[in-house]
């Protein structure tokens, strides 16, 4: 029977979501009794540290961290914070006006621009991207504004060509390197014009660093902030999540000047109570320990991906090794161009689950993203479904 009430327009207005149909695909196959082999999840497949669980149970043994977590959040974690970004990147934050926890990044990403955007202003967000920076925005009543991430210009987005009339209702731009879904990475050069130009044009800049650590060149993922004029346009959200293998324990940060971080603490304030203070006691550990601790699991994606990126590459994907994240984003093979019944055919046929590159947005049609949260045996076995697939001309 309908439910009586409808649903606002706020919900109706959300894109359209476009894995159900892999979703229910993965299902039947699972029914089936198919062993699917899963790249489609954004989590990695290690568990959380030892050393990380261990400081959970002291820290939750405590009733001191039983009750409502402060706004603001724990001095002790903000502190940490300090310490963490001065050390990674050389950056010097107020603890006490410039830091902010959050219950994972997303629910930060998500919120912002219920502190900045109003009906009708627009966001400028990438296309393909990590889905919140839409959602966000129309929660907000704003309008996003779609930036493609074209392969020919590294996957970073042309801000100098929005229109004036756009520019002018625009009030946020979320940009994310290492990126989610293309892997791809931003040089300084991006950083320092877009700083100039935000500056210049009144636009906030989200600056999503959840990859941060996540990477295999020799050059580490910069911060915006480490572009000087940063602070005065930009907001930056970090995570333990994939640095830590933290993903279920919901915990990140947000770091910026303190007018940004004090708006968005208010819109949190009405919300949520802020991260159970037990998490943001064993995060001062997680964040202690991450540097060595991501030097191992990153030898471990590495492996993984040059044995994906080779294996995908004799299957005929045009595919290049991604120097960050754990995601390997290609152009479909054979010139196909449907992503959602490229990824269904794979999975109905071989078991295996990838994510269609229009999931994240238009311009990612014709791409396809496979995760290296996937262990090396399987990797190789998916391999080999596919070329079977692939010869029979399932696929
Ligand atoms: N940003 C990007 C680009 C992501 O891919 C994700 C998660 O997949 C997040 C942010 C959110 O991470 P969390 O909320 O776990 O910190």
């Amino acid at each position: 029977m309908d439910f009586f009430l409808e649903e606002s327009e706020r919900l109706k207005s959300l894109p359209p979501y476009l894995f159900f149909e892999i979703d229910r695909a993965k299902r039947r196959s699972l029914e089936k009794g198919v062993k699917v082999i899963d790249f489609g999840v954004g989590d990695p497949d290690q568990p959380t540290p030892s050393f990380i669980v261990s400081a959970m149970l002291k820290a939750s043994k405590d009733p001191a961290n039983h009750h409502y977590p402060l706004d603001r959040g724990n001095a002790l974690f903000r502190q940490a914070v300090c310490v963490w970004l001065k050390k990674r990147f050389g950056l010097v934050f107020s603890s006490d006006t410039e830091i902010l926890p959050l219950i994972g990044s997303k629910e930060g990403i998500a919120h912002l621009p219920l502190a900045f955007v109003n009906p009708g202003d627009m966001a400028l967000v990438p296309d393909p991207c990590y889905p919140p920076y839409k959602s966000g925005t129309i929660f907000a009543g704003g309008v996003p504004y779609l930036m493609p991430l074209k392969e020919e210009n590294g996957f970073l987005p042309e801000f100098e060509k929005i229109p004036a009339d756009i520019l002018k209702r625009a009030k946020i731009i979320f940009v994310n390197y290492p990126n989610n879904p293309t892997g791809a990475v931003a040089p300084r050069s991006f950083y320092e014009k877009l700083v100039r130009w935000a500056a210049e044009h009144k636009i906030l800049i989200a600056s999503d660093l959840a990859y941060s650590e996540v990477y295999f060149g020799k050059d580490k993922p910069l911060s915006i902030f480490e572009i000087p004029g940063a602070k005065d346009v930009a907001i930056e959200f970090h995570s333990l999540s994939k640095t830590c293998n933290m993903t279920g324990w919901r915990v990140g940060f947000a770091a910026g000047r303190p007018e940004v971080i004090s708006a968005l603490l208010r819109v949190k304030s009405n919300i949520d109570s802020g991260v159970f203070t037990a998490i943001q006691k064993t995060a001062i550990e997680a964040l202690k320990n991450s540097f060595g601790f991501s030097k191992k699991t990153n030898i471990l994606y590495r492996k993984r991906r040059d044995l994906l990126v080779a294996g995908l590459k004799e299957l005929g994907f045009p595919v290049k090794p991604n120097q960050a994240t754990f995601y390997v984003f290609t152009r479909l093979p054979k010139n196909q161009k449907d992503s959602t019944l490229f990824c269904k055919n794979l999975l109905e046929a071989a078991g295996i689950v990838a994510t269609p590159g229009v999931g994240f947005g238009a311009a990612g049609e014709t791409y396809v993203r496979f995760t290296l949260t996937v262990r090396e045996p399987e990797i190789h076995e998916a391999l080999g479904r596919m070329k079977k697939v692939f010869d029979e001309g399932k696929v």
